[in-house]
């Protein structure tokens, strides 16, 4: 006989699915919210009003509007495009103020067995984006890892055939590295001894 009734197991199945969680660790977060009810009412909530009010923006972006608040502010560089991972790595960019240009999230790089393909990442778009915008320099900005290289290469090679400038992050980024998970200072070195790819 069953003594965790269903609704229970299937927010835990729901949590447990979550970026670096396990069942354990699910059947403790859910214990949790459930011995402090108003708490979890006001974390339900939350989470409906996201899912209500969140957009995505032509540059990969979530915000309340689409096109998002970077793309519409006037203020920034229009003729530069950083291309990312996705939205964290643009959090962690604008922790910085390094940047003043736009952004492009590709949802994830290229790995095939996980079903990230070009085709379902949010890159062919970014070709548009320069002819449309004049962009004149892409900065790619992505993981130091393997699929984050390969992404990298297939971007520099679908968009070589423009005259944009193409740069991608240097020295201070580590091999085997994720954007997200490096320091502040390491990432203002990267962005500040980014090199032409296009020689
Ligand atoms: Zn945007």
């Amino acid at each position: 006989m069953a003594i965790i009734p269903d609704s229970i197991e299937g927010f835990v199945d729901l949590v447990s699915k979550l970026p670096g969680l396990g069942r354990r660790s699910a059947r403790r977060i859910v214990l949790h919210m459930l011995s402090n009810r108003s708490e979890m009412a006001k974390f339900g909530h939350s989470v409906l009003k996201a899912a209500q009010e969140m957009l995505v923006c032509i540059c990969g972006n979530i915000d309340l509007s689409s096109p998002c608040k970077i793309c519409t502010d006037e203020r920034r560089d229009r003729s530069t495009i950083c291309v990312v991972k996705d939205v964290s790595d643009i959090w962690a960019m604008e922790r910085n103020h390094i940047y003043n240009g736009l952004y492009h999230a590709i949802g994830g790089v290229l790995n095939i067995s996980e079903g990230k393909t070009p085709a379902t990442l949010n890159i062919y778009s970014i070709k548009n984006r320069i002819k449309e915008n004049n962009v004149s320099e892409v900065i790619l900005a992505l993981d130091g890892t393997l699929n984050g290289e390969s992404t990298a290469h297939y971007i520099w090679q679908t968009v070589s055939d423009t005259n944009v400038k193409i740069t991608r992050l240097a020295h201070g980024m580590p091999v085997g590295g994720e954007l997200d998970y490096m320091d502040d200072g390491t990432i203002s070195i990267a962005m500040r001894m980014r090199y032409n790819m296009k020689q």
